[in-house]
């Protein structure tokens, strides 16, 4: 690419007219916690949601059915978008006790060098202030979904509404004040769907007290798996809290919108008491309450891609943006009686990506490749003409955008999950996933155990087929592979005791 840029200046071309025409913009709407399981478009069995917008993308653009994570929770999937880089080499390995060195490369600061506007709005989550911005306007941690406080560039500002469809009106805003004379970048970054899960008041009651189908495995008893996987405190069974159930206020609401909120859950909740459920059916009760506060959550970020589609339509920009929705790792609905994410198991290791590029992508097309959250800076800067530092972890998704799989794309990926033991007591693992297979290591405190997932044969992933003799090859194949990946990326060493969290390990 730079050969390219080059032979643009020899042949007397200002650089800046003769990329301005071509640079494509970037809209980056980003979910937290939004997993395949609730997009129409991924086809989940169990038909939880309809989701029109996002399924707009990818009809009229590309869906990934298999973009993975690199160590799947909030903080450490953002650091890695930014930066290309797995956790143990941008030091952001948990959301507990890190914080964001803002000042190493990253794309947008890259994309904004080169004449890009950029603007993050939303949830940031990094700890430290956003960098490579001209604009940003975020959420203090969390965030919350009621009249949210927001940190607008240092100043500290509060707002009224819903929270998803404010950072979707600032959003808009922001791409009608742009400077008009740049490409952009703009990251609409949601904390929908992520827990306490509290819908939109227009959304209380959507799915008129549906029960949902439930997952085949929403009663799993872990038989033959590892203590790791037993020893888990994410279970609807035991983990699930008051403020998970509604039972609690949720933060931030005013008075008029506390009304009809408890018109809603009121009436339910009393119900609930009086039924007085235990064992299997209370945590059924507890998976319909949370599908519908979940999936209500849902519902308005797809209403957020609609009205970003919409603008794009308004301001004839449709044709050479690049529109991305993701999220920074899946989630579990109730599968293996479970909310939350963190494991390699498909549910969370999988998360949503769909793009559109009218220019570019064809519609209508489905990639099954293994791709990765690692590969979006690198595809972002291709994008824009850009050269590629060498120690970015991934590689650029151009080539697949463009309908092409290079033969030498991946067959394998990495994975490094740390945080332990709070919250949710999943212990720290390392593995390698391919197209099949899962071969993983959960290695710290107290004990040293493998497990290998078989897709094809359990696609549920409810067994382990490490000690299966019939397996012995493809163990000693994969622990190759595993150690060729450890040495790709660089993480041989002991991880900092840091790395798990500020608590010490058990
Ligand atoms: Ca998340």
């Amino acid at each position: 690419m730079v050969a390219v840029l080059l032979a643009l200046w020899g042949d007397g071309f200002s650089l800046g007219q003769a990329a301005e025409a071509a640079r494509p913009n970037i809209i980056f709407i980003f979910a937290d916690d939004l997993t395949c399981q609730a997009i129409s478009t991924y086809g989940e069995r169990r038909q939880l949601l309809q989701t029109p917008h996002i399924d707009r993308v990818a009809r009229e653009g590309m869906r990934f059915d298999r973009c993975l994570v690199t160590n799947s929770i909030c903080g450490p999937s953002r650091a890695t978008i930014l930066t290309g880089k797995y956790s143990h080499r941008n030091g952001f390995y948990n959301n507990s006790n890190c914080r964001f060195d803002g000042s190493q490369p990253t794309f947008p600061k890259m994309l904004q060098a080169a004449g890009y506007s950029t603007a993050i709005i939303g949830k940031w989550h990094l700890i430290s202030e956003p960098t490579g911005f001209d604009h940003w306007q975020i959420l203090p941690g969390q965030g919350i979904y009621y009249n949210p406080p927001m940190n607008r560039m240092g100043e500290q500002v509060k707002l009224t509404g819903y929270t998803t469809d404010i950072i979707t009106d600032l959003s808009i805003d922001w791409l009608q004040k742009r400077d008009k004379s740049k490409p952009f970048l703009l990251m609409t970054q949601h904390k929908a769907p992520h827990r306490e899960w509290a819908p939109a008041l227009r959304h209380l009651g959507w799915d008129h007290d549906r029960q949902y189908p439930e997952p085949e495995t929403l009663f799993d008893d872990f038989a033959g798996r590892s203590k790791a996987v037993r020893d888990h405190d994410m279970g609807l069974d035991r983990t699930f809290t008051d403020l998970d159930a509604k039972f609690q206020k949720v933060p931030g609401m005013n008075d008029e919108q506390r009304k009809t909120w408890d018109a809603y859950y009121g009436p339910r909740n009393e119900a609930f008491r009086k039924a007085n459920l235990t064992g299997k059916e209370l945590v059924r009760w507890r998976y319909n309450r949370y599908m519908h506060d979940y999936l209500g959550c849902v519902k308005a970020v797809d209403e957020s891609v609609g009205r970003m589609l919409d603008f794009l339509d308004r301001e004839g920009l449709a044709e050479n943006t690049l529109v991305v929705v993701s999220s920074d790792q899946g989630f579990f609905l109730g599968e293996h009686g479970w909310f939350d994410k963190r494991w390699i198991f498909e549910e969370s290791l999988r998360t949503p990506l769909v793009a559109r590029w009218p220019s570019t992508i064809k519609p209508g097309s489905v990639n099954s490749q293994i791709v990765s959250l690692v590969d979006f800076a690198e595809t972002f800067l291709e994008m824009a003409g850009l050269p590629i530092p060498n120690d970015m972890q991934g590689r650029s998704l151009m080539p697949l955008l463009k309908g092409t799989v290079p033969a030498d794309w991946r067959k394998s990926l990495y994975y490094h999950y740390y945080e332990y033991p709070v919250p949710h007591h999943v212990r720290p693992h390392y593995g390698v996933i391919t197209d099949r297979f899962k071969l993983v290591r959960y290695y710290k405190p107290d004990l040293d155990d493998w497990e290998l997932l078989d897709r094809q044969h359990d696609p549920l992933e409810t067994r382990s087929f490490y000690n299966d003799p019939a397996y012995a090859q493809t163990v000693q194949e994969l622990k190759a592979e595993l150690e060729r990946l450890r040495q790709q990326v660089g993480d041989t060493a002991e991880p900092p005791k840091s790395a798990y969290g500020d608590r010490p390990l058990e």
